[in-house]
């Protein structure tokens, strides 16, 4: 049995920052994720590290929340935050009255604008739409969610917190109507280990409310569900917003070679199992080509889904973006605390609260210090952006990402990992235009070679590969995408012989 002082469970943004949160401060803690960290809706999300702008008008707290953990996240997280800058475009059909509003909402909020004239903005996106009537410059960026979770990982892990992923939490010990502790699944061995606690923390995003009942209390939570596309280039520099009040399809954000889309906003009621609608896609796409017309011919080579785990609204009537984007956090008074709502340029902030509350529950009063100290082990990983690792490579794995092979062999070493997931959220691996037609079976020939899977282990973990990468393929399946998917489909079925067994 192992015995800690808190059990964190979910290792998204959420869950990862309060384990950097805890082990700074020095409490004994231990976070178990069911899948890879960043698996909820902190993979499945846009990257965008929000200034506010998005916010400012609707709820102008939220977008204080934004714009202050902006500027902490640029600072503290040099190496996942590309510091892009955003625009907020106006387009026909754009209201000056929405302008007027943003630029004085932004005052208040303190969100540093500079309104750009037509030719000026095309100057710094030269394929925005030319019909574009001006645009508003604000503080966004690009944050990359994968590298944010394994950095705050660091600091916990080297203050000893015990980390489990792949790891279901199946099950809430009680003990005297007290939560005492987690029955956890090992998702690789079916092995069921036991951990007790003095304290459990409920970050489990969209799932929340699952694991709040399994300690005999109900949260009352709406799942929103948003879809993204991803095009193989990168169109733009800058982020790009709407400036309008938000809606479907709104904002494109430059991600290392490539560029997101989205989101949609539908309601749902089950976090698993989640499609992306081609109505979705569809709706995705001419939105963001009224922004950047290259959308409109670009290929496009995947689509996710995430969901938004939203507090539930008193009127339900406004629909899901009428709800707040702010976070609570709900004291069971059974031993467990739920943190719900929020977002990923927030999470820090939702670490120290929750971090705070738990401090008083043991009347201890050691103070926060993640707003001034930088992520640790920002020094191991690879140059980011993209450009910065040109020049330094001499054998690539991936070459759309210029992934060393050196890189995946360290992650290999040090997470003993059976799951190509692994490498890709620590390398980026597969994450460029091919979408891993290429790398995956040298990736996959290493894990074998250094003997972490059998040959039948890497046939199972392959096909599960091919599956996943058919789900975000699947519904884009035109034009040159097409000819991308068979290619792969010859390299895979044919010539590595994957047609004589069943995927
Ligand atoms: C489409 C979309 C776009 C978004 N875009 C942005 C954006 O650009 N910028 C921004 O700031 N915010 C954005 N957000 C919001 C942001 O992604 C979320 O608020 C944030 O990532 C939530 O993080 P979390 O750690 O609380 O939850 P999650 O990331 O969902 O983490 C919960 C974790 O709990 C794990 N878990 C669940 N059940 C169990 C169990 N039984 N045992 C163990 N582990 C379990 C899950 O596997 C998961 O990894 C977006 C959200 C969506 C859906």
């Amino acid at each position: 049995m192992i015995k800690t002082d808190v059990i964190i469970i979910g290792g998204g943004a959420t869950g990862t920052g309060i384990a950097r949160d805890m082990a700074l401060r020095g409490i004994d803690h231990c976070l178990i994720e069911k899948k890879d960290f960043a698996a909820g809706a902190t993979g499945a999300c846009h990257g965008l590290l929000h200034s506010g702008g998005r916010y400012t008008v609707k709820d102008p707290d939220a977008a204080v929340e934004c714009i202050t953990e902006n500027a902490i996240l640029r600072k503290i997280g040099k190496s996942c935050v590309e510091p892009t800058e955003g625009l907020f475009v106006r387009l026909p059909g754009d209201t000056e009255e929405y302008r007027d509003q943003f630029l004085y909402s932004c005052r208040k909020t303190g969100i540093s604008t500079k309104t750009l004239s037509a030719s000026k903005a095309l100057n710094l996106v030269p394929n925005l739409n030319p019909q574009i009537i001006e645009a508003v410059k604000v503080p966004d960026a690009s944050i990359d969610p994968f590298r944010l979770c394994m950095l705050n990982i660091v600091s916990s892990k080297r203050r000893g917190g015990k980390i489990f992923t792949h790891h279901k939490v199946i099950d809430i010990v009680k003990t005297r109507g007290q939560c005492t502790g987690v029955k956890v699944l090992d998702k690789f061995t079916s092995e069921i280990i036991e951990i007790e606690g003095k304290v459990i923390i409920n970050a489990t995003g969209a799932w929340g409310s699952q694991i709040a009942k399994m300690g005999g209390s109900d949260v009352p939570m709406t799942l929103s569900k948003g879809s993204l596309i991803i095009a193989n280039h990168r169109l733009t520099n800058l982020v790009i917003n709407r400036l309008r009040p938000s809606s479907n399809g709104d904002i494109i954000v430059p991600n290392e070679t490539v560029s997101l889309a989205g989101t949609t906003s539908i309601h749902v009621d089950d976090p698993d199992n989640l499609t992306t609608d081609p109505e979705e896609i569809e709706l995705i796409r001419t939105e963001a080509a009224m922004m950047v017309p290259d959308f409109d011919s670009i290929r496009l080579i995947r689509s996710y889904t995430g969901v938004r785990p939203l507090l539930r609204a008193a009127d339900s009537s406004k629909g899901d973006r009428a709800i707040s984007r702010g976070f609570q956090i709900i004291d069971h008074k059974n031993g467990m605390f739920s943190i719900l709502g929020g977002k990923l340029t927030t999470y820090r902030l939702m670490a120290e609260k929750i971090t705070d509350r738990i401090m008083e529950h043991f009347g201890l009063n050691e103070r926060c210090t993640t707003a001034t100290t930088p992520l640790e082990g920002q020094e191991d990983l690879a140059g980011y952006p993209v450009s910065k690792r040109l020049g330094k490579i001499e054998k690539v794995m991936c070459e759309c990402e210029l992934v060393p092979r050196d890189k995946v062999k360290k992650v290999i070493e040090e997470t003993a990992t059976k799951s190509i997931g692994d490498i890709q959220h620590r390398t980026r691996l597969g994450m460029g235009p091919c979408q891993g037609g290429f790398c995956t079976y040298r990736a996959l020939g290493m894990m074998q070679e250094m003997g972490h899977v059998t040959p039948d282990e890497s046939l199972d973990t392959l096909k599960r590969f091919l599956q996943r990468r058919y789900k975000g393929s699947r519904p884009l399946l035109w034009g040159d995408q097409l000819r991308e998917e068979q290619l792969v489909e010859g390299i895979y079925l044919s010539l590595l012989g994957m047609a004589d067994h069943e995927i």
